[in-house]
């Protein structure tokens, strides 16, 4: 296994679990540096996995939508507790702490590079831009969102835990700008297709903190953050006879909302149930059930949400689709995407439901 980010981690466990020599090299030396996420999960990967209650921040069910003006905001309020954002340090070392507890071997500042690496099956958990992707001769991705953030702390406000979310192209070309406000942390960032960013991002984070209406920043930033996103769907190619790809690698993320944290844990689950088979049976068919092509068909409707999203190019267009977006209608859609039970779409009977929670 290459990369100890959550997909390598779980998907680590889920194969040790089964009996199988795991070894997991990663190259960073500590998994509480460079993480490259918010760290906000959605209910459904809440409901369906075992994440650790104790580094979950508060839920969040209000939404705010803001046009460019930052003027009226549309304010959505989840039914159910929507999102939290988790300590993603101590979600990582909880992750590696199950995985080596099930018997996988974790090697850290261990970076792989292809050359002598002597294992039977190879599993790419690189990340965004994949080395084993490459080596393996597997689907790579191409179309990428950068993003960017900055974590603050923050004084207790009555307010109530909100997402502020910011669309403005000539801030964040083809994605949003946003302030996550649990009432613990204030996590405050952007994300835009890299060609389309107006000057570094560090200089643009900056000045949406200092426009931003509902400042929650206290001191400064505790941590800064950001990385790659990879947005053009699951890739097609992502299994082979000696080796396969799960999270980031494989291009497991929401192409319209960029959440691939419960794509990474349920792409991961089917990847260890696959491998298992496969190791243990020989038999090349079994990969036919990890098939990046399949799964791909069904993130039509979100390819097509993102190609929306990147078409909205001035502030007249965004206040625009704001107009639309005011409406009942529009109120409806944008709380189904929000707030609805869609995830990362795998095809019925694929993915062994139980396996989460009976796997302890
Ligand atoms: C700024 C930002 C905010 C985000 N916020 C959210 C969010 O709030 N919610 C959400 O659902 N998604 C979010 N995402 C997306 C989400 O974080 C990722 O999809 C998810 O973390 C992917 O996990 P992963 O394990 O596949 O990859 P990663 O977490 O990237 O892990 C890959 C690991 O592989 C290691 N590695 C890479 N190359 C090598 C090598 N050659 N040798 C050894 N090790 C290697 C890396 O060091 C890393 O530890 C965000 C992304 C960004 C950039």
């Amino acid at each position: 296994m290459v990369g100890a980010g959550l997909a390598g981690l779980h998907t680590a466990r889920l194969l040790a679990q089964q009996g199988f020599d795991v070894l997991v090299v990663e190259r960073r030396s500590r998994l509480s540096t460079g993480i490259r996420t918010t760290g906000i999960f959605v209910r459904r990967t809440l409901d369906d996995f075992d994440l650790p209650e104790e580094h979950l921040g508060p839920p969040i069910r209000r939404v705010l939508l803001y046009p460019p003006s930052l003027r009226s905001p549309i304010e959505l309020v989840g039914p159910h507790d929507e999102y939290r954002v988790a300590d993603m340090a101590a979600i990582y070392t909880h992750a590696l702490a199950r995985a080596r507890q099930a018997g996988a071997q974790v090697l850290l500042g261990v970076p792989y590079t292809g050359i002598g690496f002597p294992a039977r099956f190879v599993i790419g958990a690189d990340g965004a831009r994949s080395t084993v992707a490459r080596r393996l001769g597997l689907d790579v991705n191409r179309r990428f969102l950068l993003g960017v953030e900055e974590v603050y702390p923050i004084a207790r406000s009555v307010a109530p835990p909100t997402f502020h979310c910011v669309v403005d192209p000539r801030l964040a070309p083809g994605y949003l700008a946003w302030v996550v406000d649990d009432g613990c942390h204030a996590h405050v960032g952007l994300a835009g297709l890299p060609h389309r960013l107006k000057g570094p991002l560090p200089r643009l984070l900056r000045s949406y903190a200092d426009a931003f209406p509902h400042r929650p920043l206290a001191t400064g930033p505790l941590q800064s953050r950001g990385g790659l996103i990879p947005v053009g769907g699951l890739l097609r190619r992502i299994a082979c006879p000696q080796g396969l790809l799960v999270g980031d690698a494989a291009g497991a993320v929401s192409p319209l909302t960029a959440g691939g944290l419960d794509p990474c844990l349920r792409l991961s689950a089917l990847a260890a149930s696959v491998t298992g088979e496969y190791l243990r049976s020989g038999d090349e068919m079994v990969l036919r059930r990890y098939d990046g092509a399949a799964l791909r068909a069904r993130f039509r409707y979100r390819l097509m949400l993102r190609a929306a999203l990147s078409g909205i190019r001035s502030p007249t267009a965004a206040e625009a689709a704001f107009a639309m977006l005011r409406t009942a209608a529009g109120r409806t859609i944008a709380a189904r995407l929000l707030f609805g039970d869609g995830s990362f779409p795998l095809a019925p009977g694929s993915y062994p439901a139980t396996l989460e929670r009976t796997a302890q």
